[in-house]
């Protein structure tokens, strides 16, 4: 028997609030040391940058979601999902004197809502765009709040036609389709594990379908072509810059503030908890995270989900695919076949503290494509 589950999208609510619990507990995951401190004095009583900002006093907090100051203009929004559902994604906003660049649009038109509403505690500055990291629907189904306070939205050009690829050609149809990998995955499942893992997948299809069947959907009316990046946006005394880099989908966008080392990544980071890759290219992952690595290590990162970190989260996320990749790279070269090779792969003892959304968008598909990778001998 030799398949390669192709899974579907999302992620069940219970599993969100697993993962968000876990990374939202602080829990030290083994095998990294925390970097040293860089700065003679820093605030909170923080070790590191990352941390003393994380910990910085919310401008405002609705629970579901709180937003901090984390730079001079610059703003992070970071979700706790076992609040509300309403943002589910980080976002934030940068902010010059003329003009303010709005970073996500979350799960909801609340969410987004949100955002705004942080934004004018902060700054009365007009809003030049809305910017959504990637498709997801936790960082693209609240776009609707925006287009109606006039604001546009700009995402790279993949991102308009995968919206209308995978959320608006199946809202209010039939999800035969879109149910029927995680449905065989569960029929045919090879032990109880894997059976458990098929049901969560498919809990995860079903909440996503909700989501999908009610959301009003709002396409970016901006599409940056890879061509046109980088892209600096001069907000007044205040430079952001728009990047694309492979890895989490096929369209991903990352804001950088470079004179103040701060990194808006989208899913391109997930801090604390194993990244989602059911439509990734793992190996252009890869690339994407030692960019990260060579920006320094003051450097400070927002995260698509999870807290604010530095190059401690950086190096985490680099050792969970390799430990995967690991584990592919063995089952291939034991002729182990693909479906048992993903079904085999058990979260070791020092990741047992991160968050893991769904095991079919997040263990599936990075298996099989370190599998193909090592069968290719390329990893
Ligand atoms: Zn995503």
């Amino acid at each position: 028997m030799k398949r390669n589950r192709q899974t579907g999208l999302g992620m069940t609510r219970r599993a969100f609030l697993r993962g968000a619990s876990l990374a939202g507990a602080g829990v030290v995951v083994g095998g990294w040391r925390r970097l040293p401190v860089w700065a003679d004095s820093l605030p909170y009583g923080a070790q590191s940058r990352a941390e003393g900002l994380a910990q910085a006093p919310a401008l405002v907090d609705r629970e579901f979601a709180s937003a901090r100051k984390i730079g001079e203009g610059v703003y992070a929004v970071i979700s706790d999902t076992t609040k509300g559902s309403q943002t589910l994604c980080n976002g934030g906003f940068v902010a010059g004197k003329e003009a303010a660049l709005l970073w996500e649009g979350y799960a909801s038109p609340a969410g987004a809502a949100f955002q705004l509403e942080a934004l004018r505690l902060a700054t009365k500055v007009p809003v030049k765009a809305a910017i959504d990291s990637h498709y997801h629907f936790d960082h693209s189904f609240g776009n609707a709040q925006y287009a109606g306070a006039g604001i546009p939205i700009w995402a790279h050009e993949k991102v308009a036609p995968l919206m209308t690829e995978r959320y608006v050609a199946l809202q209010n149809h039939s999800k035969a389709a879109f149910f029927a990998p995680a449905e065989n995955h569960l029929r045919d499942a090879i032990s109880d594990t894997d059976k458990e893992h098929a049901q969560g997948d498919l809990n995860t299809l079903k909440f996503l379908a909700g989501q999908i069947d009610g959301a009003v959907l709002k396409l970016p009316n901006r599409s940056l072509a890879p061509s046109e990046l980088p892209m600096k946006v001069e907000l007044g005394g205040l430079e952001a810059v728009i990047e694309t880099h492979p890895g989490h989908t096929p369209g991903d966008l990352i804001l950088r503030v470079p004179a103040q080392d701060i990194v808006f990544t989208g899913d391109l980071l997930f801090h604390r908890s194993y990244p989602v890759t059911f439509d990734a290219d793992v190996l252009g992952w890869l690339k994407t995270l030692d960019a990260f690595g060579r920006m320094g290590r003051k450097t400070v990162f927002v995260p698509g989900h999870g807290p604010i970190c530095g190059q401690e989260g950086i190096e985490l996320q680099k050792s969970v695919f390799a430990d995967l990749a690991q584990h592919a790279r063995q089952m291939a070269q034991m002729g182990v076949p693909l479906a048992e090779a993903q079904a085999r792969y058990s979260v070791p003892e020092q990741y047992k503290s991160l968050g893991l959304f769904a095991w079919g968008f997040c263990i599936e598909q990075a298996v099989a494509q370190f599998y193909e990778a090592a069968r290719a001998g390329k990893i």
